[in-house]
């Protein structure tokens, strides 16, 4: 509990010095509670972030009413990168913890522009679930959930 605390007025964090204008970025959307900003090491052109302005570390910690702003405001951003740059559609993607790819440790959704021809990105190769399989996990989530 200590340690969720600390991590909520983290002072040494960059996303909540970018998202509260302490650190310059190129700022595409602002509102009270959001900072959309361009990547800096962008998957394709136009990837954005999307900030919250409070430090969550990631979307387990992330508060529901911030949650809840987050799909319609990303809907928003890809309409507008779809108008202005032209892109074919957009992947939403948000990362959790190390082994999921995440390296800053404030929540932040990514809204990447995909454009007709380009590489292919946020893929997987399915495996064939066995039915026994599918039913221990379920199992285990449900249990988690109860
Ligand atoms: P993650 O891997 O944590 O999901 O994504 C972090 C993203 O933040 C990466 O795509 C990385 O390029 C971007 N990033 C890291 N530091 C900065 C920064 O200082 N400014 C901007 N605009 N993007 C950053
Ligand atoms: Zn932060």
């Amino acid at each position: 509990m200590e340690k969720e605390i600390e991590d909520m007025k983290d002072e040494t964090c960059i996303f909540c010095k970018i998202a509260n204008g302490e650190i310059p970025s190129e700022t595409v959307y602002e509102d009270e509670m959001f900072r959309v900003i361009l990547d800096l090491g962008p998957a394709s052109r136009g990837h954005a972030l999307i900030l919250p302005k409070d430090h969550y570390k990631d979307l387990c910690q992330l508060d529901e009413k911030v949650a809840a702003r987050i799909m319609p405001l990303a809907a928003k951003m890809g309409r507008a990168m779809k108008e202005s740059l032209g892109c074919a559609g957009f992947n939403v993607v948000q990362n959790n913890g190390e082994e999921a790819g995440q390296t800053v440790f404030h929540f932040h959704t990514h809204i990447i522009p995909r454009y007709e021809n380009g590489p292919a990105m946020v893929s997987w190769t399915p495996k064939t679930a066995q039915p026994e399989e599918l039913k221990e996990t379920g199992e285990a989530i449900r249990k988690a959930l109860s």
